[in-house]
């Protein structure tokens, strides 16, 4: 295929669509840098605040169209939204120029915005990269409203009307997506976002194929010119021809009867064919993936993300704010096990109030377990909340990023010494709680004996092991192929961890994305790994794929990928052994 012909983004939002292009730009209203009178002060903050108060209104009547559309779950992207558009720090500081500098309310706006929009682009955070379209759209109706001149999205596509079109933009806001008409839009494509774009999430509720991180769509992609979208793949094929949209039928059957082979497997049990039995549960990073966790089968909570509590909030959460939250979850999993991870905080993951030095490598830096081991007003009352909900459900805390044994007795201390303080303070607590660590540390693996000895169990979090051990940054789309968790360098550490797990008698899984990817579920069961964490959208596929491959199969291919010396020829080797057993994936 003509490599101009063919464009590769994240497939976000499944299903494949073919139409012809509408690109949309829009046209933002020129903002001039404008000086007022010392007189004039006072009435631009008014006004600031007049449009904030308008931009609020006018995404409440977006979140209420949601709601209809797409389900309560959904609409609360918006609630982001507004939180955004009205955050304390950002809006001080946007009146604090307009005084000291004399600006026009929109001139100091747009001055702001762009600074946290610069600070975003760069971070090395994905959660605040995709918070770039939020930022994108309260930009366009807040500068809209300041200059009376509205922002207007132009439409470039087929001049005859076509009845059905994909739209391409350079970033897509959740705001846009769910104004498009459903019958008429059947496809999506964006330059910037990810699969945790709240567009994408969005795109994938509403059921609209979508493509993001397309770099280069606008300019390759000329309205009108037909185009057939794969929303799993990931791919754009610009006027296909008949032989590839014959192709692109025959996928479409074949995923459709996986489709309901997955929907059927959500009330099966995982097990092998040769009768292997295997757990799967579900990794919660938000509030909102709550049910969707439930609703696809999760067997539980095998990591609980505890960062969105911090991130773009000012203050750091309380104790009973953490309460509240495990109380919610462990609710919704009553009887099922939940393992709360401690806050795996660093670079960027800070509340705004929080100084943290610049640091030149931030991965590599202050995060994880050793803020909280220095910082005990960050992990005391966490471990509080965590002894306070273990009164009542099956919790476990677990610790990121650990490298040595000392790290552990010593945040067991601090957790003894919490526990002691609620019993006499005659606070509803547990007296202690199951302490694991993430192996996601070449250190960790080495150090994974001696690790056993002090704690319940192992969750090893491929993201970083793949990271450190082969020393590439796993947020770099330039080095995403050679980001290999299947590197026989990753596989030999795998293994090793499950062989130490077992030898010390304590349970191990696997909550990295690995575990999410059919190819290396199938790698990982195969080296031993009997408990999976999955992203909650995959656990019906795991399933599935779990249940088709024999444990035999899998075994054989993962004791060969332990001396494979290279990453593609486990991955091929991987293809052919599941081939007769998932299809050519
Ligand atoms: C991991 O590193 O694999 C992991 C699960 O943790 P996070 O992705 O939150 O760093
Ligand atoms: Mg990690």
């Amino acid at each position: 295929m003509n490599a101009e012909r063919l464009l590769k983004g994240i497939g976000v939002s499944p299903g494949v669509a073919y139409a012809s292009a509408v690109v949309v730009r829009w046209d933002l209203p020129d903002v001039p840098d404008r000086e007022v009178g010392a007189d004039e002060v006072d009435s631009e903050v008014a006004r600031l605040r007049a449009a904030v108060t308008e931009t609020v209104a006018a995404l409440a009547q977006l979140q209420e169209r949601v709601r209809e559309r797409a389900g309560v779950e959904e609409s609360k992207i918006f609630e982001a939204q507004v939180m955004l558009a009205q955050d304390v720090d950002f809006l001080r500081s946007v009146e604090h120029l307009i005084r000291k500098n004399r600006l026009s309310a929109e001139t100091a706006f747009e001055y702001k915005a762009l600074e946290i929009r610069n600070l975003w682009a760069n971070s090395s955070s994905t959660r605040l990269r995709d918070r770039l379209a939020d930022l994108g759209a309260i930009q366009i109706r807040m500068l809209g409203i300041l200059t009376g001149k509205p922002a207007v999205a132009v439409w470039s596509g087929p001049s005859d009307g076509a009845e059905q079109v994909i739209v391409v933009t350079h970033e897509l806001s959740p705001g846009l997506t769910v104004q498009l008409d459903r019958d008429h839009v059947v496809g999506l494509v964006s330059e910037e976002g990810t699969r945790t774009s709240h567009a994408a999430i969005l795109a994938h509720s509403l059921g609209i194929p979508a493509v993001m991180g397309a770099a280069g769509a606008l300019a390759k992609i000329r309205p009108g010119a037909m185009v057939l979208l794969d929303g799993q793949a990931g791919t754009l094929h610009l006027d296909p021809d008949p032989s590839e949209l014959e192709d692109a039928r025959v996928r479409l059957s074949r995923r459709q009867k996986t489709e309901l082979e997955l929907e059927a497997a959500i009330s099966q049990p995982a097990e092998s064919p040769d009768g292997r039995r295997y757990a799967l549960l579900g990794n919660v990073d938000l509030p909102e993936e709550i049910q969707p966790a439930l609703r696809q089968g999760a067997g539980g909570v095998g990591l609980l993300r505890t960062e969105f509590l911090v991130t773009g909030r000012t203050q750091l959460p309380t104790e009973d704010e953490q309460y509240a939250y495990f109380r919610r979850v462990t609710e919704a999993f009553a009887g099922r096990p939940v393992v709360i991870r401690s806050f795996d905080l660093g670079g960027d993951k800070f509340p705004a109030a929080f100084q943290t030095p610049h640091e030149p490598n931030p991965f590599l830096g202050w995060r994880s377990i050793r803020v909280c081991l220095d910082e005990p007003e960050i992990f005391r009352p966490q471990l509080r909340a965590v002894l306070r909900i273990a009164a009542d459900r099956d919790v476990q805390l677990m610790l990121p990023l650990v490298m040595e044994v000392d790290e552990v007795l010593e945040a067991k201390r601090m957790l003894d010494e919490e526990a002691a303080r609620l019993a006499a303070a005659g606070v509803r607590a547990a007296r202690t709680v199951p302490v694991g660590v993430m192996i996601e540390t070449p250190a960790a693996v080495a150090l994974a004996d001696q690790l056993a000895q002090v704690c319940a169990f192992f969750s090893v979090g491929s993201n970083d092991l793949t990271q450190y051990t082969l020393a590439v940054d796993r947020g770099n789309a330039r080095l995403a192929a050679r980001f290999a968790p299947h590197h026989p360098a990753v596989v030999r550490e795998l293994a090793r961890v499950v062989e130490v797990g077992a030898a010390a008698g304590i349970p191990v899984s696997v909550c990295g994305e690995m575990a999410s990817d059919p190819l290396t579920a199938v790698l990982l069961a195969g080296l031993g790994y009997t408990t999976l964490s999955v992203a909650p959208p995959s656990l019906p596929l795991i399933k599935w794929v779990l249940r088709s491959v024999p444990y035999a199969v899998a075994h054989e291919v993962a004791t060969a990928a332990r001396d494979a010396t290279a990453p593609a020829a486990v991955l091929a080797s991987l293809q052919r052994a599941t081939e007769p057993f998932l299809g050519r994936r």
